[in-house]
């Protein structure tokens, strides 16, 4: 055996079982992403404000611990132990929502609401948001470690993975969204659960092929007692334990900060968003500390275009985020979920074909990774018959089987893995003729296309009366548009924290990527809650007034987008 690193379609083996393992977090993650709105506000009557911040709330956890996993590995733990610990915590997650979504299955009465169900919900999602705490930050640096400094395929290496996050976000919202709203909740998110299972049981048999990568910088140091006879090792995992009961607390706990009277007068603030907000304090200090610590004033102007790119992505993803919360409720109430009313032949089939696509996909790969290079065009055939087999899953998920508005969140994963291709192959194209806009500008671009994208959608809300449901191509036209402002900020952003961020912090950056990624869900749930309907106790609703709700906050969302993005656009010259 050679000691080269054993490749698979001209990348490192170790990529595919990253690829899969971020695949599985993701569809857990998405997964339940799609379910939770109705889930809260159908079973656990929530109220639609109180169902907006718990999402945000529990998403941006999920998106602010990975600043705190991603530091941990880096330090002690390495990122293969990280990766395995995250992948732990959210396959216990998933099956506590698992339980207790089974409990609530078709009985929304106060049985269901009671203390102790709400409060293993709370405890499950706080499970998850350590989880991927742990995992998120660590798979993304192990696919950097698989390629050498100047290796050219570390582009396509990331953009190979950023669709194994798409395909993971796409198959989890028309699987779990279809069986946890068809089937029972608990089946979808205990699907979630299991397929999270099997992903780490891959990533603990494919572990082999990360090369030694993910290792601890000092494996002798972390073995080491400590505390209480405790290695380092395992007082890291007990704090991530400890971590996830304060978490279970902090998603439940609300600030009433109207002693402030003003503009905070009456507002009750979450206490996720209280500490995300110290932690961005805590992230600016060390930041300015950091500015005048001896870098150049090359690496300077350079770190500080990269802040004002991560803060501007927060606002993105605000409006991104609209998706699983006001798009979803939207969609639910006055859309079609209907792609050609009249065609769809199978209403209540006993599970989709998907679930096929769950199967095949992960045997095709660990199928062609068996294969040796000699025989990789075999495995390229297979690669390309599972393809085939999941094209026709899908066509049959989305013109068949009956979808809801949470199964309809696929579309955003569906765009991306369509215009990935079109975008990697665009830019070196503008590039030759010296036209390809700074990274800046793209944010710009990326900010006007989210606001359009909402108009989109306040156009739909004012030209119906309410009397006919909306058809769902307004959705897809919607999701279209913003998906080409997801291509043209999104990887460029990651890619901007590798290449202008000194080297030394370019995990700490990372972390605040994704952490100003925690804002944005924050500030979507917030958004949300400026369209919050109260339906009579019966649950219909007046549909000419949640029009009128709906184009009003569609129509200030296109505003803030496409203002802010004019704004970026402006300032770009300076900045780039
Ligand atoms: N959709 C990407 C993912 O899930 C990016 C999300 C984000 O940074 N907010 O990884």
């Amino acid at each position: 055996a050679s000691t080269a690193p054993q490749e698979l379609l001209g990348h490192p083996k170790g990529l595919y079982v990253c690829f899969l393992t971020e695949m599985w977090e993701r569809f857990a993650f998405y997964g339940m992403k799609a379910l939770l709105l109705m889930y809260l506000t159908k079973y656990h009557l929530f109220t639609d404000a109180n169902g907006y911040l718990l999402l945000g709330t529990y998403a941006g956890l999920a998106y602010a611990l990975p600043l705190i996993g991603g530091m941990l590995a880096d330090r002690y733990l390495g990122m293969r132990k990280a990766v395995v610990f995250g992948g732990l915590l959210l396959v216990i997650g998933q099956f506590g929502m698992g339980y207790i979504g089974q409990a609530a299955t078709g009985t929304p009465d106060a049985a269901v609401r009671d203390a102790l169900a709400v409060q293993i919900m709370y405890a499950s999602l706080a499970l998850i948001g350590v989880g991927v705490g742990f995992l998120k930050p660590n798979i993304s640096t192990i696919v950097g470690r698989l390629y050498p400094e100047n290796d050219p395929r570390r582009d396509s290496g990331f953009t190979i993975f950023y669709a194994g996050i798409n395909l993971g976000a796409m198959l989890s919202s028309l699987v779990v969204g279809y069986i946890g709203f068809n089937v029972g909740w608990g089946w979808g998110f205990g699907l979630s659960g299991a397929l999270m299972l099997v992903g780490l049981i891959q990533f603990l048999w494919g572990q082999r092929y990360l090369d030694g990568h993910a290792e601890p910088p000092d494996a002798q140091a972390l073995r080491k007692p400590v505390l209480a006879g405790l290695s380092a090792e395992w007082l890291i995992y007990l704090g991530g334990i400890l971590v996830t009961v304060a978490m279970w607390q902090v998603l439940q706990i609300r600030i009433d900060f109207s002693f402030l009277g003003g503009m905070f007068g009456g507002h009750e603030v979450t206490l996720t968003e209280v500490l995300a907000v110290i932690l961005g304090i805590g992230l600016f200090i060390w930041f300015g500390w950091f500015l005048f610590s001896g870098i150049t004033a090359q690496e300077r102007g350079r770190m500080i275009v990269l802040m004002v790119l991560i803060v501007v992505s927060a606002l993105f993803w605000g409006l991104y985020e609209q998706t699983y919360g006001t798009w979803v409720a939207f969609n639910d109430r006055l859309m079609s979920t209907e792609f050609f009313p009249g065609m769809m032949t199978v209403k209540d089939p006993p599970l989709p074909w998907s679930i096929l696509s769950l199967i095949v996909i992960p045997l095709g790969f660990v199928a062609a990774m068996k294969l040796d290079a000699a025989r990789a065009s075999l495995g390229k055939g297979i690669i390309a018959a599972i393809t085939v087999v999941m094209l026709v899953c899908l066509v049959h998920d989305v013109f068949i089987v009956k979808q809801n508005a949470g199964s309809l969140t696929f579309l955003g994963s569906l765009f991306v893995i369509l215009l990935t291709p079109v975008f990697t192959a665009l830019w070196p194209i503008l590039d030759k003729y010296g036209i390809n806009p700074s990274s800046p500008a793209k944010f710009g671009i990326g900010l006007i296309f989210a606001g359009l994208a909402t108009g989109i959608l306040m156009y739909a809300a004012k030209q119906s009366d309410g009397s006919q449901l909306i058809s769902v191509w307004w959705l897809v036209a919607a999701y279209f548009v913003l998906e080409l402002g997801e291509m043209v900020l999104s990887p460029i952003g990651l890619s901007a924290v590798t290449q202008l961020s000194v080297s030394r912090v370019v995990g700490l950056m990372m972390g605040a990527w994704f952490l100003f990624s925690a804002f944005g869900e924050i500030i979507a749930g917030r958004f949300g809650t400026w369209a919050a309907i109260t339906p009579n106790p019966d649950g219909t609703f007046d549909k000419a007034k949640a029009l009128a709700v709906y184009s009003d906050v569609f129509g200030d969302l296109m505003w803030i987008g496409v203002g802010a993005g004019v704004v970026m656009l402006a300032l770009a010259p300076i900045l780039a």
